[in-house]
């Protein structure tokens, strides 16, 4: 179960500009926490190709500063380390503006606090966990979720539950400008190699010839999507005109069993699976119905697991091999 998940995106628009030629040009400058973790460094990845100005917060928890190394000597990319736990004034924005209940209640709470003095636009990555587990399948925006408020799980699900609730507050109470993401599993190159997430530890495991370790019977299932298909779908809920909650998932549903089959075939056919005592309220099944996506923001994915784990598989051997070099130098 991975609770090492924090991340937000800041849109704040300075005036239009006039530009020779007389085109109105306007360039956006975005605040991304988290911005040097998996999903945000893709995220940054894009937006710095479109041209954007890009300020990263990252404390490093999960994080790397490698993750958006390529950056630094653009003078449109700022990285500032960070722990969002903490308010935060920022000159430049003009605005003087480990727990991760904390990231999730606190650092949005002041992250809403400053999009709401430079009138910015907001973006909560929540999660499909909000669900819980779930007795709806597939799951749809609607539904409320079974989540227990007390488990070991609760501080992740209730965290970001809380973290939609300010944001609609923010929404409703402050005119701040808001969009909220339910993001289904995600995986794909730059994912922290140990954070205990399956796809991460059947990848790592395999390469590292050690067995994958299926907790449970292995039956449950989740629906994997690839990092590039969640950017655009991120960007297009930013640009669009509805605040959701939407999901953003691959609907291609798989047991933990076939994940691991699917790993086998990708990276070591040899590869040896290990049965774990499961964690508690494990949610049994989880597979996004995206149509409210499809329609409102014309999106859906388009790579499918077997296409996108080669993908990932690359850059994660490049690492684990790299470790085991710096390992054998020592
Ligand atoms: P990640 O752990 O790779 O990235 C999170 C980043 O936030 C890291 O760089 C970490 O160092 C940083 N961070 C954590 N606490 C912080 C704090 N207090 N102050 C400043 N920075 C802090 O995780 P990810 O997979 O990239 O997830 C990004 C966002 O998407 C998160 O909000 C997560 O909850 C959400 N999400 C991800 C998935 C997924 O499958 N990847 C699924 C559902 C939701
Ligand atoms: N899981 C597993 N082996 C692992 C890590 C996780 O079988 O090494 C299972 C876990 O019990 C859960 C599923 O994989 O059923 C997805 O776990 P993850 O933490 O990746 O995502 P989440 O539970 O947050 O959806």
């Amino acid at each position: 179960m991975s609770f090492s998940h924090r991340e937000r995106t800041i849109t704040h628009r300075p005036p239009t500009v006039q530009v020779p030629g007389g085109i109105m040009h306007r360039r956006i400058r975005t605040l991304v926490t988290g911005g040097a973790g998996f999903v945000g460094s893709h995220l940054v990845d894009v937006l710095m190709a479109r041209g954007d100005e890009v300020i990263v917060i990252d404390n490093y928890f999960t994080g790397r500063k490698e993750n958006v190394a390529h950056h630094l000597d653009n003078p449109m990319f700022e990285l500032i380390r960070h722990d969002v736990v903490q308010p935060i004034l920022l000159e430049q924005f003009v605005l003087l503006d480990s727990c991760c209940y904390k990231t999730n209640v606190i650092g949005t709470l002041n992250m809403l606090g400053l999009a709401k003095r430079i009138n910015a636009r907001f973006l909560i990555t929540s999660t499909s966990e909000v669900y819980g587990d779930p007795l709806e399948h597939p799951q749809k925006e609607p539904y409320w979720g079974h989540v227990n408020p007390i488990g070991v799980r609760s501080c992740y699900d209730e965290g970001k539950r809380t973290a939609e609730t300010l944001t609609m507050d923010y929404s409703r109470n402050e005119g701040v400008e808001v969009r909220i993401a339910r993001i289904f599993n995600t995986y794909g190159p730059r994912m922290c190699l140990d954070d205990g997430r399956v796809v991460s530890n059947f990848v790592s495991q395999a390469f590292r010839k050690q067995p994958m370790t299926i907790y449970g019977d292995g039956k449950q299932t989740r629906s994997f999507q690839y990092v590039s298909d969640l950017v655009e779908g991120l960007m297009a809920l930013m640009e669009g005109e509805h605040i959701g909650p939407f999901n953003l998932g691959n609907p291609g549903e798989f047991t933990m069993l076939e994940l691991a089959q699917v790993v086998k075939e990708t990276i070591d056919p040899n590869a040896t699976i290990e049965f774990k005592k499961n964690t508690a309220d494990d949610p049994q099944k989880r597979k996004p119905d995206i149509s409210k996506a499809k329609v409102l923001l014309n999106w859906e994915p388009k790579i499918q697991l077997r296409d996108g784990l080669p993908r990932m598989a690359l850059d994660f051997k490049n690492r684990i091999f790299k470790e085991i070099e710096d390992d054998l130098d020592k």
